[in-house]
């Protein structure tokens, strides 16, 4: 067990029950426990100095929603970082920022402390971005009613890939994204079902030629699945071979 964990996540949110059922079990759970990540959800509201705990009001200017005020955010924030010495990046979760990917989650995952803000109603109070947001990060282009669902997303993605959250045989260097390429298909017994069969590959005990199949497998579903991934994937003499052949089909 280690002493500290290797990288921490503070939540600021209207709904911190939310993250216990998600983020509480399987492999983040189990990551948890063993303290190689660190998880804190703080409830905005507690931060709010109104007598009804309000944190939110209409919007100057006008227009329908509610906006979440900026002082229980600021305060929030300040009950994390009063006592360090270092500054966590904030990221705030919002469809007007950049949209995730695992390259990012990668960066991600080598700091040690993340601060992140979900919004809810019309979203957050803009001088509250200005004062202590250092990135804006969207789950994509659609438009959610909060911020909770992809914080949970950008912690699962980060955590998985801290040192020994995945056990060996659920490592994440095959995986899509992982060198730009979508990973293999993948089977599991029996080796007949209705009617299909498990590639004979699959079942010859050979490694070297599992995984040449494998790399073909990921190139070609690439190529017809997310064309747009392979101008950036790292790629072989071999792999550009094949690929050629694929294109010329
Ligand atoms: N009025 C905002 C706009 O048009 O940009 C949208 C507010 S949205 C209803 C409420 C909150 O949900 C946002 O403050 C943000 O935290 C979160 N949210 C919604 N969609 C998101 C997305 N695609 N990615 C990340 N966060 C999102």
């Amino acid at each position: 067990m280690s002493n500290r964990p290797i990288i921490r996540f503070d939540v600021l949110t209207l709904f911190p029950d939310m993250f216990e059922a998600v983020l509480g079990q399987s492999i983040i759970g189990r990551a948890r426990n063993k303290n190689l990540i660190e998880l804190n959800f703080l409830n905005i509201r507690d931060f709010s100095q109104d007598k009804h705990r309000r944190v939110d009001d209409y919007p100057y200017g006008g227009g329908v929603g509610m906006v979440m005020q900026a002082m229980p955010i600021y305060n929030a924030y300040q009950s994390i970082v009063k006592d360090l010495s270092y500054k966590p990046k904030v990221i705030y979760l919002s469809p007007q920022g950049k949209v995730i990917t695992q390259s990012f989650c990668r960066a991600l995952s080598h700091e040690k402390h993340l601060i992140l803000l979900c919004g809810h109603y019309e979203g957050v109070d803009e001088r509250i971005i200005e004062e202590i947001v250092d990135i804006e990060i969207s789950l994509g282009d659609f438009v959610l009613t909060g911020g909770e669902i992809p914080a949970m997303a950008v912690i699962d993605a980060v955590c998985r890939l801290v040192p020994g959250v995945l056990g060996q045989e659920e490592s994440f260097k095959d995986e899509s994204h992982f060198s730009g390429l979508l990973e293999y298909p993948q089977y599991t017994r029996p080796a007949v079902f209705l009617e299909k069969k498990v590639p004979e590959v699959l079942l010859s005990g050979h490694h070297a030629n599992i995984q040449k199949w494998r790399r073909q497998q990921s190139i070609m579903r690439t190529y017809y699945k997310r064309p747009d991934l392979l101008t950036k994937a790292v790629l072989t003499d071999e792999d550009k071979a094949f690929l050629n052949k694929i294109e010329k089909n």
